[in-house]
């Protein structure tokens, strides 16, 4: 491999310094080694030679024919030359046609001579005719048969007469030229065994020229299992390392805080999965080790309870905990709900947040350096320099997608000994995305919800059915129920059609001249914004108006109705996060997506997909089927570059569960990498990270 990769592409057959530094810049492939590993993106099958007089119809795929060129004609001039040729296989005619290289290929292709040529037939005023095919030679030694690769190009490269073909090609004098059989296998052979992988040979082969369906795709599954496997050793080796230079304080303890909660203090039975989660977490505590742990579960599934018996364990063993949680409501929420837990066990807990006062703010200051306040909650304030514990022992992180790395590691250095670390986020995360999303966490799921909840109900409305929204509004406000209405905007630009936060309230205002409606956004100042959400959770205001701003945490269990404005606007979590607002409590809830009339299919489809499922899994799944992951909300900011070439994350979980296993064996057994084996993985993985600048940033 190291070999190949040294070997300039510029002395491979058909290429030269010219092409090769179009195909450096372009595509990155600058050796032997990267034309080796671009592998076609899909296959077109070429095993069949249609006849022109068998075509039927419209939209056909592509294709190809065998026969002459009866005629040439130009048509244009100057730019807007181009060339038409007649072509008969015996049974009818096509018509071929070209846009550029007009004087090139009329002294190229002759009449008389057979050619194969493929492309897309399209029908126009009841002819046939192909918009540039690909033209070749007939030779029946030579003629493209079977499976072949459609590969990656780019608009420049197509402007340079780069072609498909010409790449096809390319990987053809390639696998000529280099006896693909006698490389090194970056996989060690029992691995590739015990998992039926052909051969590193075997595999390029088939992947750039397959010899058959079935081999094509045993091909593409080893490449894949080969990007996983890799991919998996490399994270799981940091972490491994990480794991083994941090120690973290025992936690063996179960004492009067916990215990007394727990007899105490719950007013409704765990649910299976929280237990479950909580006995993860005490293992992790008690290990010796510091935690790091994602705590996964849907809005509304008990996430807050289980952080607060797991502070009470930490407090239970001498040390003081926190949370921090991304926006000043949150803050105060948790500050509200875990008062009101803890007074039961004569807990002290304190707020800070960026409004907290001077005075508030010292006495808070002396009590955590004292050890008087053992647990602390409060927003980005937390991670201030100048606030120091007496000895922390636990953070707690609520709503992760809204914290990077980086902080996350301040909270670590309030202490010699860095803190266990809990984060808690609703945003579902497919499995399969976070054990190489969050390599570095170990991940809790709670996959079952407090007994009890009716699934919301979810519609699609459009503009023109919003009197009848407001009518079913009205009925639910009549039976003493609240209501939040969101809108993508504060205030409209002219340019744009979308609903505004500002416009809205005053329609509603109007629409509900009997209720108190209120609103917050982002730009309010925190105590005014503060005082309008009081006016909404103490019921005095019926109808919440508001931005993105109450997207998380928020709990209202007497809000049973969700509107939200230009749907079309938000991704699928967000959408799911806004509905999690309401089906809080006893009552059926209701959410309706308004969009305006016209809405793209993908559009339609992704807020169907809302319409159908309440499952907060099923639906980031969904959503990253449709939109790749590398798209996901939550994704963008935990700086993982995602340049899997064949691996769809979507669908190919088994084979990262495959892949994530056997790294880990290998790992376990070698944990340094310096057995015969591990050193051959070792300088492979190191061979990566030099190949590909983004690699590194996975750890
Ligand atoms: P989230 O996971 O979205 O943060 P919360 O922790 O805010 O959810 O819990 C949502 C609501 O469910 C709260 O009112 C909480 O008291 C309640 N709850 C939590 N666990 C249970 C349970 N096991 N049984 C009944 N209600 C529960
Ligand atoms: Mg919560």
């Amino acid at each position: 491999m190291t070999d190949l990769s040294r070997l300039d592409i510029k002395y491979l057959k058909g290429v030269g310094p010219k092409r090769a530094a179009l195909l450096a810049t372009e595509l990155g492939i600058s050796s032997y080694y990267d034309l080796l590993y671009d592998f076609p993106f899909r296959y077109i099958d070429r095993s069949q030679v249609y006849t022109i007089s068998s075509l039927q119809g419209d939209s056909l795929p592509s294709m190809q024919f065998k026969g002459r060129f009866i005629s040439f004609t130009t048509h244009g001039e100057g730019r807007k030359r181009r060339l038409q040729a007649l072509f008969t296989d015996g049974t009818g005619t096509i018509e071929m046609v070209w846009f550029n290289r007009v004087k090139s290929l009329l002294e190229t292709y002759k009449t008389g001579v057979e050619y194969i040529v493929f492309g897309q037939p399209k029908l126009f005023k009841n002819t046939y005719s192909i918009i540039h095919p690909e033209v070749d030679v007939y030779k029946p030694e030579t003629a493209p048969r079977g499976l072949v690769g459609v590969y990656n190009l780019t608009e420049k490269l197509r402007n340079h007469y780069f072609t498909s073909r010409t790449l096809q090609k390319l990987v053809a004098a390639m696998l000529q030229a280099v006896d693909v059989g006698s490389l090194p296998d970056p996989l060690p052979p029992r691995l590739r065994a015990r998992r039926g992988l052909l051969s590193l040979g075997e595999a390029l082969r088939n992947i750039h020229l397959p010899a058959s369906v079935e081999l094509m795709q045993r091909a593409q599954l080893r490449f894949k299992y080969e990007e996983l496997f890799f991919l998996e050793l490399n994270i799981i080796k940091n972490v491994k390392g990480r794991n083994a230079k941090l120690p973290g304080f025992v936690f063996s303890h179960i004492g009067d805080c916990f215990n007394g909660f727990y007899e105490r203090g719950l007013r409704f039975p765990l649910t299976g999965a929280q237990k479950r989660v909580i006995k993860e977490i005490r293992a992790d505590l008690g290990s010796g080790r510091q935690m790091n742990r994602l705590l996964q579960g849907d809005v509304g599934s008990g996430k807050t309870i289980v952080a607060f018996m797991t502070m009470l364990i930490a407090l239970d063993n001498g040390f003081q905990a926190c949370i921090m949680a991304p926006t000043e409501i949150l803050a105060t929420q948790h500050y509200e709900s875990i008062s009101e837990m803890a007074s039961v066990i004569g807990v002290h807990v304190g707020l800070l947040t960026g409004s907290t006062g001077k005075k508030e703010r010292d006495r808070l200051h002396a009590a955590l350096l004292d050890g008087s306040l053992q647990i602390l909650i409060g927003t980005h304030a937390l991670i201030e320099d100048t606030v120091q514990f007496r000895n922390l022992g636990l953070a707690v992180i609520d709503e992760q997608h809204r914290f990077g790395v980086v902080q996350r590691s301040r909270l670590w250095k309030k202490n010699s000994t860095p803190p266990h670390v809990l984060v808690m986020t609703a945003t579902p995360i497919p499995r399969t995305l976070s054990m190489t999303v969050y390599g570095d966490l170990d991940v809790s799921v709670i996959d079952e919800l407090p007994p009890g909840r009716k699934p919301v109900t979810t519609r699609m409305r459009y503009e023109s059915d919003r009197q009848q929204v407001y009518h079913f509004l009205g009925t639910e406000l009549r039976q003493g129920r609240q209501a939040y209405i969101v809108y993508p905007l504060i205030e409209s630009t002219e340019k744009t059609d979308l609903h505004d936060l500002i416009n809205g309230y005053e329609a509603v205002s109007q629409e509900f001249p009997h209720y108190r409606v209120v609103y917050v956004h982002g730009k309010m100042k925190p105590k005014e914004k503060q005082h309008q959400m009081e006016l909404f959770v103490s019921g005095q205001a019926q109808i919440l108006v508001a931005t993105t701003v109450i997207e998380v945490g928020v709990n209202v269990p007497n809000a049973s109705v969700m509107i939200i404005e230009n749907a079309e606007r938000f991704g699928l979590s967000q959408l799911h996060q806004l509905r999690g607002r309401v089906g809080r409590g006893a009552d059926q809830s209701y959410c309706i997506l308004m969009t305006k009339h016209q809405i793209a299919g993908d559009t339609r489809k992704r807020l169907e997909v809302m319409v159908q499922s309440n499952d907060g899994f099923k639906i980031a799944e969904e959503d990253m089927k449709l939109r790749g992951p590398g798209d996901m909300e939550g994704t963008q900011q935990s700086g993982v570059a995602f340049n899997l070439k064949l691996t769809n994350l979507a669908t190919d979980g088994p084979i990262v569960e495959m892949a994530r296993n056997d790294a880990m064996a290998v790992l376990d057994a070698d944990p340094a990498l310096q057995g015969q084996e591990g050193r051959r993985l070792d300088e492979h993985m190191h061979f990566l990270r030099g190949q590909q600048a983004d690699w590194s940033l996975i750890s």
